[in-house]
This record gives structure tokens, C-alpha cells and sequence, in this order.
């Protein structure tokens, strides 16, 4: 069992595990939108899914837009491994490719005055872009760079843009995190290999935990966090190949999978 952390030294109050935290951006949405199942599917996927952003928007959504990376960088972890590069370097390649991503759907957004924000700018330019444009993108790759943790086994960054997304959810305390795949949602294992896999509609973490499912939807990090997280007490998973599954979503209606804390 790892102890908590002590600070001694510096005398902080304990912050009790009860107690709420202050959300910052209560209204907004965070929305990830998936590299390899969605942007990099081309045109037919991604255009409709842009036209469903662009409807929000008019509904008066607030929406904070990350990207994951998808295939090339799946193609750059396994050159890099190949040559023997450190986790750091592929967490940094990777945030690269997620960048290309928000760049690509930024500029499909352009016609509304939507933003690519970088890691840092989240900090600085998010709260009023919010407010004067509704929507901002930003690439979804946690910017660990060099500072990435390196996994138990392997090189490969284990905390990659899903994490990314769910930690920008959890610390601007946002109405909820939605993950826009290319699945229902989360089967008992991946249905694009085993299409006798069960769906699951609602679980909580400890739930999940237990049935130790073979390959999960999202990264495990996610879960990890969503299990001691304050502000973000679900994520949903939703089909983003679906015309209205997004809008559905951000009706608060519970399509596609549910994954509780
Ligand atoms: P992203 O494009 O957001 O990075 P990924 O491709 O990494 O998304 O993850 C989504 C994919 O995960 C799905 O297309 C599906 O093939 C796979 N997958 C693996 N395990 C599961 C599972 N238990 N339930 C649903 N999908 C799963
Ligand atoms: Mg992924």
C-alpha cells in the first residue's frame, strides 16, 4: 500500500474527501472526440459529427473539444520502440499527433470563430474564449512529455489522450466527460474481435474492476482516476458514428455506456 504523500514541512489543511471542491467551469462540456475511431475514419465520419458540434453550439453548449491521436501516432510509438526510445520521447510524439488532430478539426470549426488551444494556453485563454465563442479544441494528450510516468511493462505512455481528457473534465469541474468512439460503448471485451462480446450499459469502477475485462474502451488510467476523482463522478461513452448520439448526450440523456465512480 502506498502512504499518502505528507507534507510536514508546509502546514496545509487537509482538504476532507467530503467535502466539494470549487468548479470552475460548471457549465461546460468536455467532448473527446476519438483519433482512430473517429477522425481517422475520414469525411464520412467526421463531417456529420462536426455539423452535430456546430448544432450545439447554436443550442447554447459550451463545448471544450480534445483530440486523441490515433493511428499515425500508433505509428510512431512502434518506430520508436523499434529504435529503443524512451516512454518521454513517445509521449511526446504522440502529443504531436494529437496536436495535427486539433488543428484539423479546429480549422473544420473556423467558420465559428472556434480556437486550438495548446496545454498551456488551456490555462490562460479557455475561460474567456468559452464564453465569447462556446467552444475551444485542444489536443487531448496529456503534455507529460519527458515527465511521463513509464509503464510496468513496455514504453508505451500510459497515460495518453482519454486520461488527457478526463483530467481537463476533473480539474475545470465541467457538467460531464463524453468519449465520442466507434463503438456503443463498453462490451465485455472489444467487439471488433470478439462480436459476441456483451454490451454494458451502467458500471461502476469497483464493478469494472472486479470483472477484470480483457481490453477496455477507454484507457485504464481513467478509471483509476474516475474511482478518486471529486468533480467528475461518471464518463459516458457514446457512438460518434450516430447522428444525435452526441446531442443526446449533452441532453443528459444516458446513451451508450455509463462508467460511474
Ligand atoms: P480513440 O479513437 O478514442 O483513441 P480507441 O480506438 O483507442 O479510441 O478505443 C476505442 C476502441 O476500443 C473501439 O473501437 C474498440 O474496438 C476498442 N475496445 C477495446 N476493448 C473494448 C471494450 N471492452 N468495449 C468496447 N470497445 C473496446
Ligand atoms: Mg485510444
Amino acid at each position: 500500500m502506498v502512504k499518502p504523500a505528507r507534507l510536514n514541512q508546509i502546514n496545509v489543511r487537509q482538504h476532507d474527501n467530503e467535502s466539494p471542491t470549487f468548479k470552475l467551469l460548471p457549465d461546460a462540456w468536455v467532448i473527446k472526440v476519438g483519433g482512430q475511431s473517429i477522425i481517422d475514419r475520414g469525411s464520412k465520419a467526421v463531417m456529420p459529427l462536426v455539423a452535430e458540434i456546430k448544432r450545439n453550439l447554436d443550442r447554447g453548449k459550451k463545448l471544450i473539444i480534445g483530440t486523441g491521436a490515433g493511428t499515425r501516432a500508433r505509428h510512431a510509438y512502434s518506430l520508436a520502440v523499434e529504435l529503443g526510445l524512451p516512454t518521454g520521447v513517445l509521449s511526446a510524439l504522440g502529443a504531436g499527433v494529437a496536436t495535427q488532430n486539433a488543428r484539423i478539426l479546429g480549422w473544420l470549426l473556423a467558420d465559428r470563430g472556434i480556437p486550438v488551444l495548446s496545454p498551456g494556453e488551456l490555462s490562460s485563454k479557455l475561460p474567456f474564449d468559452l464564453a465569447e465563442r462556446g467552444a475551444v479544441v485542444f489536443p487531448g494528450m496529456p503534455p507529460y512529455t519527458f515527465w511521463e510516468r513509464f509503464p510496468d511493462i513496455g514504453l508505451i505512455p500510459p497515460h495518453r489522450t482519454d486520461t488527457g481528457c478526463f483530467l481537463v473534465a476533473e480539474t475545470f469541474g465541467v457538467a460531464g466527460m463524453i468519449y465520442v468512439k466507434d463503438e456503443d460503448g463498453l462490451y465485455s471485451d472489444n467487439p471488433k474481435i470478439k462480436p459476441k462480446a456483451q454490451f454494458i450499459k451502467r458500471i461502476n469502477v469497483n464493478e469494472l474492476k472486479k470483472m477484470n475485462l480483457p481490453d477496455l474502451v477507454i484507457e485504464p488510467p481513467v478509471v483509476e482516476f474516475l474511482g478518486r476523482a471529486k468533480n467528475i463522478r461518471r464518463v459516458q461513452v457514446i457512438n460518434g458514428l450516430h447522428e444525435g448520439e452526441l446531442s443526446a448526450a449533452l441532453n443528459g440523456d444516458s446513451v451508450g455506456s455509463i462508467i460511474e465512480a
